[in-house]
């Protein structure tokens, strides 16, 4: 449809200390936060401050050129995650949405041969997800604005080499 939910910055600080409570109460223990990069990181950094986790990881996924836009599969950029971190590890994996779910379910399925634990946190999660969230502030099926990506870049660079 063409409706859209409206994230705010004060909305997404309520979402984090509710997200971070739920983990709290559920008496998960994370050894270390794993953001999906790039909308993750917004989360995972609050995770961290409201968990007094300070070993926080990134991968970098990309899968949506735009709304509702999407590759065949998503791809882990580089980077890439040294799995060393990961062994023996609980984990917590923290995303802005879990829409299709096909980006969670990459990066848990990465995780899963390694770590002790892996669970999920997601701002949203959508009905179609395949992906079963552990802690989930809202559900939607609307196409979601996030403070962080609602206004264009302030300059847009072209595309060069990863370095
Ligand atoms: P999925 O793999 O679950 O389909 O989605 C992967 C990523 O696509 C999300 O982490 C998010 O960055 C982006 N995405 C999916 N749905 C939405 C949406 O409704 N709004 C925005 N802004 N990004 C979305």
């Amino acid at each position: 449809g063409d409706e859209r939910e409206v994230l705010t910055y004060d909305l997404f600080g309520t979402a984090a200390r509710e997200l971070a409570q739920q983990v709290a109460d559920d008496g998960f223990e994370p050894d270390l936060i794993l953001s999906i990069a790039r909308g993750g990181l917004f989360l995972g950094g609050a995770l961290g401050y409201a968990l007094d986790v300070k070993n926080l990881f990134v991968m970098n996924v990309e899968f949506y050129t735009g709304v509702d836009e999407r590759l065949d599969l998503p791809v882990v950029l580089p980077p890439t995650l040294d799995a060393v971190d990961l062994t023996g590890a609980n984990v917590l994996v923290a995303d802005d949405v879990a829409d299709t779910g096909r980006t969670l379910e990459l990066v848990r399925d990465f995780c899963a041969g390694y770590v002790s634990a892996v669970r999920t946190a997601v701002v949203y999660e959508k009905s179609r997800s395949l992906v079963t969230c552990d802690y989930v502030w809202r559900r939607t099926d609307a196409w979601i604005d996030f403070p962080w990506s609602s206004q264009p870049p302030v300059r847009t660079r072209s595309a060069r080499p990863a370095h």
